[in-house]
């Protein structure tokens, strides 16, 4: 097989966790990045790409999306997000199809989420009935289901105790029997208490960060101990406050739950929960939605280099995918070209030059994301 190589010249390098000193050529082709040297050292290999005046980053992960359609997974891309976590699709003929399209942004999926009977999931249009749980011997066999079906993850939807989400006893099977299969659970948290429940169950990753009340300050130590991340999704939770208008949910609950977390040593990893199936309380885009997340993250305490490693390393670290989320020979040629220094102005990320997925480049980007 012929491999096409590229070569980025002269270009600032985020490799997922620093700014490199100095300016570099990166080389890759479809089997991955191939070298990573000093500009100068080598003449360039393959088909060389100006990078003067940009960055190159890692492609952009967002830990937290739904779908609902193929076109979603270019969406995805065309804004620099090349491997997208699904938090609950189905049918499993569906999913089939995203993880075979040949275009667009690289997914990972644990199939339908698990809910509770009696919680808000239960009642979206289409929801799987059987897959919703109310004893740990239900959750025994629904884990077991999604292991079958090839699930990367296993997602539970939690409540505050007594709000029809799966139980303590249901919780914890959940997560002991993903663990015995050596998968990861990650949990919708939305509310207080059922952050406190997540917890208590061992749940690895929280997603979502309450409106209903800033966590406490003990409590944030504890979560900072226990799990693994928390992917806070505040496009989400800001659309969520805005929408549904309610004084007893304040986004500012979200922002300094988040920056709380980030304070006591909690791994932040962005996540959209970009999504427009109908009744959710806010539709939030797929792709540009993760470069709102990023600033968002920034207004909430992370410098720009934490944001950007949140969507990179750190990303790809919480969720186990060793192959990417770093700029590194032998890894998969998933990057993105941008204008300007993100790592001191993280709104750079909106103004990518370039592309490329396992080495292909999309069509030249040269777009600048909505602000
Ligand atoms: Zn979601």
């Amino acid at each position: 097989m012929i491999l096409t190589a590229t070569t980025v010249t002269d270009v600032a390098v985020f490799d997922g966790t620093e700014l490199l000193r100095g300016r570099h050529d990166v080389t890759f082709d479809a089997s991955g990045i191939t070298s990573v040297i000093r500009t100068g050292t080598a003449p360039a290999a393959g088909t060389p790409v100006d990078g003067t005046g940009a960055t190159l980053l890692p492609g952009l992960v967002d830990a937290h999306v739904h779908f609902r359609d193929l076109e979603q997974l270019s969406a995805l891309t065309r804004y620099g997000v090349t491997t997208a976590l699904d938090m609950s699709t189905w049918p499993p003929e569906f999913l089939a199809r995203l993880r075979a399209a040949d275009h667009g942004a690289d997914i990972r999926s644990p199939g339908a989420a698990l809910a509770g009977p009696g919680g808000p999931h239960a009642h979206i249009p289409g929801f799987p009935a059987e897959d919703l749980l109310a004893t740990p011997e239900q959750a025994r066999r629904r884990v077991a289901a999604r292991v079958a079906h090839g699930a990367d993850y296993i997602k539970v939807v939690l409540e505050a105790p007594g709000a029809g989400g799966p139980e303590l006893e249901t919780t914890t099977a959940v997560v002991d029997a993903a663990h015995e299969a050596g998968l990861r659970v990650v949990a919708h948290a939305a509310a207080t208490g059922a952050v406190e429940l997540g917890v208590r169950a061992g749940v690895d990753i929280l997603t979502h960060a309450p409106l209903d009340a800033e966590l406490d300050e003990s409590f944030v130590r504890v979560v900072a101990d226990r799990v693994r991340a928390v992917v806070p999704t505040l496009t989400m939770m800001a659309g969520t406050a805005r929408n549904l208008g309610n004084p007893a949910l304040s986004y500012d609950h979200a922002r300094d739950t988040v920056a709380a977390l980030h304070q006591a040593g909690a791994v932040v990893v962005a996540g959209t929960d970009a999504n427009d199936a109908p009744g959710v309380p806010a539709a939030v885009p797929h792709g540009s939605s993760l470069h709102d997340e990023l600033e968002l993250l920034v207004e909430a305490g992370l410098t720009p280099l934490e944001a950007l490693r949140s969507a990179t390393a750190t990303a790809a670290t919480a969720f186990g995918l060793d192959d990417r989320g770093r700029i590194a020979p032998g890894l998969r040629a998933d990057v993105v070209l941008v204008t300007g220094d993100p790592a001191s102005d993280i709104s750079a990320t909106r103004r990518l030059r370039s592309v490329w997925t396992a080495g292909r480049r999309l069509g030249d980007v040269q777009r600048e994301a909505p602000a």
